[in-house]
């Protein structure tokens, strides 16, 4: 009897775990990905996701920013087998210049693994990330990394992740000594002790043990480290949170696990937990209602667009979350906003190693088509029918920039590469209403820098930038927008499609205006 396209679809569905890993530069995220990599043989070395972030920095010149500042612009993904599942990774990029790009990412995630190191606690990149994965409501699992190394104490971090984030932990594990001490970590769920051996926390052990009075852990570990286990362990059991999966669902509880992913301690014990606990691919608001994943017709959308990944073709990718059906190369879909039907003849996978060409793909798989310039973000593609997904919202720009051309006879040029470049959607571009002058918006700093570079390179263009004081932009809706209230610490421009903004320099001006026009709505994004 054959497998009905349902069955196939739901068999696919229930192996797939599609997250993202959220932190702050320098947490480990590279460490960590290469050590999930590595268990799923995916890569054969440690050090090629190293070496591959390196190399890519020789392969895309465009991107000569990334090289000059060590930093990874742009976001990709990878994929693994593990025990079964099929494992997708998003990165995003690491570096405290981000942009919507990365916001976006997170769209495509069912779930983050949000990465702290246990001597800095909660920074701010991963502040912004973690709101951003909040408001979604996906579960967030967080690995406190880099046990090895002197931290805070244990109940120290849950308590600042409650204070800073707003989210009860509940500890999945729990180290046995720390930093130089550090001698293994106790799993709550599983009842048994991880060890290291030795000095150079090379070698593990696992070893059941009845639960965390017993004996076994006193003979490895000691008197002192297991005193102050059992005590720790005790007062979680009466004062700390239940694990409670609905809750985990709803991202209001995150469980925690200890480790240090450079000896990846407790690293495989965190994924198979994970990837335990971790949803599958979920369904997707649209247009015409939810989508299953399930649904037999294959719906995705594009959530980021990477222009030039090869300069000699000036070629650009469109990244696809697939939200249901199955993806077959060579099919034919309709593109929503164009009202077209196009073939997804070129669609590549981001491995580990390479890229390779995909012959077929299921939802929470993530496909780059090659975009000759048909794509934004955004655009949602559908197989025999029409609907548009509702996953991407625009952020609100927090760092803007006024905009002159050096040479004025470039002007056209100029348009064109304004037009092109905000139409991927990473910069936003406002027009002053009595001088038409220029101001774009970004959500980092590096936007500004990517976008200069690319008017330079691709469009022969020289262009100046302003930095403006203004910190916060408001779409207003009212009945009459009076100009002359927005004009202390605040401007009024228009965005792309002429809806009203305001910028404003701090957060005083904005209130004032906000009590001074009681009967506008002001919308931290366009309505
Ligand atoms: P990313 O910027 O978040 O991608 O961080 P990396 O993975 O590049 O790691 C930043 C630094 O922290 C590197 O020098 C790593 O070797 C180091 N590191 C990562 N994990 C651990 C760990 O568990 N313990 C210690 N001591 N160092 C670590």
């Amino acid at each position: 009897m054959s497998v009905s396209l349902r069955d196939e679809i739901q068999k696919e569905v229930d192996k797939r775990r599609t997250f993202a890993i959220i932190s702050h530069p320098d947490a480990g995220k590279t460490t960590l990905t290469e050590k999930l990599l590595l268990f799923g043989g995916a890569i054969r070395e440690a050090g090629s996701v190293k070496a591959r972030k390196a190399s890519r920095h020789a392969t895309s010149d465009w991107m000569e920013i990334e090289k000059q500042r060590g930093i990874s612009v742009t976001s990709s993904v990878m994929q693994f087998d593990y025990n079964g599942h099929r494992v997708n990774i998003l990165d995003t990029p690491g570096h405290q210049d981000f942009s919507e790009d990365t916001y976006r990412t997170l769209t495509a995630a069912d779930s983050a693994v949000m990465l702290i190191d246990v001597a800095k606690g909660v920074e701010p990149q991963t502040i912004k990330l973690f709101q951003v994965c909040s408001k979604r409501g996906i579960p967030i699992f967080t690995f406190i990394n880099k046990l090895d190394r002197e931290g805070q104490s244990p109940f120290d971090l849950m308590e600042e992740i409650e204070r800073v984030l707003g989210i009860r932990s509940v500890p999945m594990n729990w180290p046995i000594g720390m930093g130089r001490d550090l001698c293994g970590v106790y799993d709550r769920m599983k009842n048994q002790v991880e060890l290291f051996n030795g000095k150079d926390h090379s070698t593990i052990e696992v070893r059941k043990v009845e639960d965390y009075n017993d004996p076994i852990i006193r003979e490895m570990a000691g008197d002192y480290m297991t005193d102050q286990l059992i005590a720790d362990l005790e007062l979680l059991d009466v004062a700390g949170d239940q694990f409670d999966f609905e809750k985990v669902s709803r991202g209001e509880l995150t469980p925690v696990f200890f480790g240090s992913a450079v000896n990846n301690f407790g690293v495989q014990t965190f994924l198979e937990n994970f990837l335990q606990l971790a949803p599958k691919p979920t369904s997707r608001e649209s247009s015409v209602g939810t989508i299953e994943p399930t649904n037999e017709k294959f719906t995705g959308y594009v959530f980021k667009i990477q222009a030039n990944m090869n300069p000699a073709h000036r070629d650009r990718i469109a990244f696809l979350r697939i939200c249901s059906g199955r993806f077959d190369r060579g099919m034919s879909v309709k593109h929503v906003r164009a009202g077209k039907d196009i073939k997804l003849s070129q669609p590549q996978q981001f491995l580990a190693q390479d890229r390779d060409i995909v012959e077929s793909a299921y939802p929470g798989d993530i496909i780059g088509l090659f975009d000759p310039g048909i794509f934004r973000i955004g655009d949602s593609l559908a197989q025999g029918g029409s609907l548009e997904f509702n996953e991407l919202p625009t952020f609100s720009p927090e760092i803007f920039a006024k905009v002159t051309v050096k040479n004025a006879l470039k002007h056209k040029q100029y348009q064109k590469g304004i037009d092109q470049l905000t139409e991927e959607g990473t910069i936003q571009v406002f027009r002053t209403t009595s001088f038409e002058e220029t101001i774009l918006g970004v959500v980092g700093q590096l936007q500004f820098e990517v976008f200069e570079y690319r008017m330079r390179a691709e469009y022969g263009v020289e262009i100046q930038l302003h930095r403006q004081t203004y910190q916060f932009a408001r779409w207003i809706v009212d009945d009459k927008i009076d100009p002359s209230k927005f004009r202390i610490n605040s401007t009024l421009v228009k965005d792309k499609k002429d809806n009203y903004v305001v910028l404003f320099e701090n957060e005083y001006a904005m209130r004032t205006a906000m009590e001074k026009n009681p009967t506008a709505k002001f919308l931290e994004t366009a309505p």
